[in-house]
């Protein structure tokens, strides 16, 4: 094993070897194994001490010319986001295999979880909430359908 870091959102990952490539799954971009010196213990190169970590992220993160603040501040989102899409991947695949995906008639799916379970947003609902929200609601009425499974309307 080995710990590598991503000189462009600063996140830091463990090589087990088994994966098909060096890219950061957050912001794919190439990983860089980190130099030994930040090992406080030579022999155990897998865990850095928050203080290492830290001074990692100064020396080689923030000035890299891959640095990018976006992904920097974000990258826990991001990843939390791709473990979502992931589960609801996964979610819907187990629901297909035992034939709890209901699908629909239209051919639709949900751009942001991919169930099928979606259904029309009436115009009578579209009616009433552009009475009930007026011109704020402009954008949102554009929109025909919505998931029953994230609860998107898109
Ligand atoms: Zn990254
Ligand atoms: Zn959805």
């Amino acid at each position: 094993m080995a710990l590598y870091y991503c000189d462009k959102c600063g996140h830091l990952w463990q090589y087990h070897g088994g994966k098909q490539d060096d890219i950061c799954d957050i912001c794919k971009n190439r990983l860089r194994p980190v130099p030994d010196e930040y090992f406080e213990n030579p022999d155990f190169k897998v865990l850095l001490s928050k203080d290492m970590e830290q001074k990692l992220i100064r020396d080689l993160v923030l000035t890299s010319p891959n640095f990018d603040q976006y992904y920097f501040d974000n990258k826990d989102d991001i990843q939390l986001q791709q473990w979502e899409e992931y589960r609801a991947m996964m979610e819907h695949g187990r629901a297909v295999l035992e034939g709890r995906d209901i699908g629909n008639q239209y051919g639709v799916s949900c751009p942001y979880c991919h169930a099928t379970n979606v259904k029309r947003i009436s115009v009578a609902s579209k009616a009433l909430h552009t009475a009930v929200f007026g011109i704020f609601s402009m954008g949102r009425n554009s929109k025909q359908w919505h998931c029953n499974h994230c609860n998107s309307d898109f």
